[in-house]
């Protein structure tokens, strides 16, 4: 029998289910002023950013939440020109946004900076383009930061953390009527909005806020392994472009290995036991 000691990592995804994985290597640690941090190399998802003992991100699945994160909103859009990235502090959602040439500007809206520095040195194949001439990195509260700059960017993505510490705001109907003052005329935004099998009542909550401020609000699905049951939803509210109005025949090629224009169309069918939580609200 093979004797080598064996080490694992738990996330507890629920009170009463868990997410382990095998770790080859533990590559960094620290307590944050906001959170603890940790880099970790596993066997079945490779190098893993973990957040107060929550997976973030992996080198393996990352592609699917980013570009889902990215691309759906920036092709909704007519011509998105300067974008705001709320949390995000791999650099994952950065570095799909820059692929969009129409895009100029991206700030970069991180309450952690640590969380930069770590995934700059360990996970560089997903902060690669936090180097980009056209982003600029800021060491904030996003929520502080949103209600400081009225009428600034036509695309805000909220790349965060689950709803609780410094992220409980970010699920907030005060934020999302910051978010929409801080859109240009024609802006969108787009958020994270967790589980479809675990979030039931905070799905329908977010709905009907983000639908209060916005005349065009969606949600759309994607699968992430790492995450609680593998499906995600994220959100988009809309001042005027509706994602399912978007000429898929005129999306650019794009370098993604999970969006595509199809994928942009067939994101937004849900099934029933999803489609009821948006009228539950
Ligand atoms: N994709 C991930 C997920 O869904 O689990 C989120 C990844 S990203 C690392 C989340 C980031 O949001 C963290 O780095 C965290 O520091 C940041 N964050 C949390 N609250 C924030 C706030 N109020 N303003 C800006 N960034 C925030």
């Amino acid at each position: 029998m093979d004797q080598k000691l064996q080490l694992w990592f738990t996330e507890l995804q629920t009170d009463d289910m868990a997410l382990s994985c095998r770790v080859k290597k533990t590559l960094h640690q620290e307590e944050t002023p906001f959170q603890s941090l940790a880099v970790l190399d596993t066997e079945q998802f490779g190098r893993m950013l973990v957040l107060d003992n929550v997976i973030q991100t992996t080198v393996r699945d990352e592609f699917v939440y980013h570009e889902m994160m990215a691309h759906v909103a920036l092709n909704t859009h007519a011509l998105p020109k300067k974008v705001l990235v709320i949390g995000g502090g791999d650099g994952g959602v950065v570095r799909e946004v820059v692929k969009h040439r129409s895009v100029e500007k991206v700030v970069h809206c991180e309450i952690d900076g640590a969380v930069i520095e770590a995934s700059r040195k360990y996970l560089p194949e997903i902060s690669c383009a936090l180097d980009d001439p056209r982003v600029d990195i800021v060491i904030d509260d996003g929520i502080k930061h949103v209600r400081e700059h009225k009428k600034t960017y036509d695309v805000i993505i909220v790349d965060s953390t689950d709803p609780v510490g410094p992220a409980e705001g970010l699920f907030s109907a005060s934020f999302y009527r910051s978010i929409y003052e801080a859109l240009n005329e024609d802006g969108l935004f787009v958020a994270q909005t967790e589980s479809p099998f675990f979030n039931r009542d905070l799905i329908p909550r977010l709905y009907k806020d983000i639908s209060a401020v916005f005349p065009v609000t969606r949600l759309f699905l994607a699968c992430v392994p790492t995450y609680p049951g593998g499906l995600w939803t994220f959100t988009m509210g809309s001042k005027r472009y509706d994602p399912l109005e978007v000429d898929i025949a005129g999306i650019p090629q794009m370098d993604t290995k999970y969006y595509s224009p199809a994928v942009h169309r067939s994101c937004f069918v849900l099934p029933p036991f999803v489609e009821e939580l948006l009228v539950q609200g």
